[in-house]
């Protein structure tokens, strides 16, 4: 069974919205991964997680195309990133979210790859499920990942894990091991630490808020501890995400919706 949505017919789109496929949406951006990554590191990740995952699921997840670009203004002093701007991205992610709902499909998930899309993310599946009958959710693969990172991860905690560091690179390695320029990694680099309450790393932030512009704070534009990825690493956080994500929409599409309730006044006048 066809598991990539842009490989359908249309009469098949229509089919595999009344069978219940859950759609997953792959999110990610194009941005600087310092000077051992190329651009495209979390095109690369987002989508090989979802698309193995619609993959070996048997027909229960379609794979939308990619939505390629991201929110990343903070990122703008270096070469290579392309940002568009917050209310835009959402606007965009929404449409896209919203006519998968408009041809049927009542179960969409968001898969991101881009840590400053994830709270536009959480808000458009919540603008979603606030507009229509359908159910949206929104998560990061790395979040997927976590059991084999708390098993592997050797980079110290918090911020060996956050931008082009142990967990993206091997990843990447894992993926597409041609294009890493081992050669380049440098030392590692944290460049959020400026505060107990300020700090950066994929697997929980600080309690404080603030993600400042990242040619202040980073010179080579990693966030980590690179020289620590290995692809064997790479794979095992991969092979983790893509089973729970499969996992997930299993749950997902057996969750039951219940009616909802209305307990306002109903006045009369209105
Ligand atoms: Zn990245």
């Amino acid at each position: 069974m066809k598991h990539l949505y842009r490989t359908l017919i249309w009469p098949e789109v229509c089919e595999r919205a009344e069978q219940g496929a859950v759609i997953v949406i792959p999110i990610a951006a194009i941005e600087q991964h310092g000077y051992h990554l190329p651009i495209d590191v979390d095109n690369v990740l987002v989508e090989h997680v979802t698309e193995e995952a619609a993959r070996r699921s048997e027909g229960l997840v379609l794979t939308a195309p990619m939505i390629h670009y991201g929110f990343n203004e903070h990122n703008m002093g270096f070469p290579g990133t392309i940002t568009i701007r917050e209310t835009v991205f959402m606007d965009f992610v929404y449409d896209v979210a919203h006519s998968m709902v408009r041809q049927g499909f009542d179960r969409i998930v968001l898969i991101n790859g881009h840590g400053s899309n994830q709270m536009l993310c959480n808000l458009v599946a919540r603008r979603i499920v606030n507009t229509t009958k359908a159910l949206c959710t929104a998560a990061a693969h790395w979040w997927l990942s976590k059991p084999a990172v708390d098993r592997l991860r050797e980079s110290k905690f918090p911020g060996g894990m956050a931008h082009a560091c142990e967990f993206e690179t091997a990843m990447y390695m894992h993926i597409r091991p041609e294009l890493v320029e081992a050669d380049k990694i440098g030392g590692r680099e944290a460049p959020s630490s400026m505060s107990e309450f300020i700090y950066d790393d994929l697997f929980g932030s600080g309690p404080v808020n603030f993600v400042n512009r990242w040619s202040r704070i980073s010179e080579s534009g990693v966030e980590g501890d690179p020289n620590l990825a290995t692809p064997e690493k790479g794979r095992e956080f991969a092979e983790c995400s893509i089973e729970n994500l499969i996992r997930f929409c299993r749950e997902f599409r057996a969750m039951t919706v219940p009616d909802e309730r209305d307990y306002n006044y109903k006045n009369p006048k209105l």
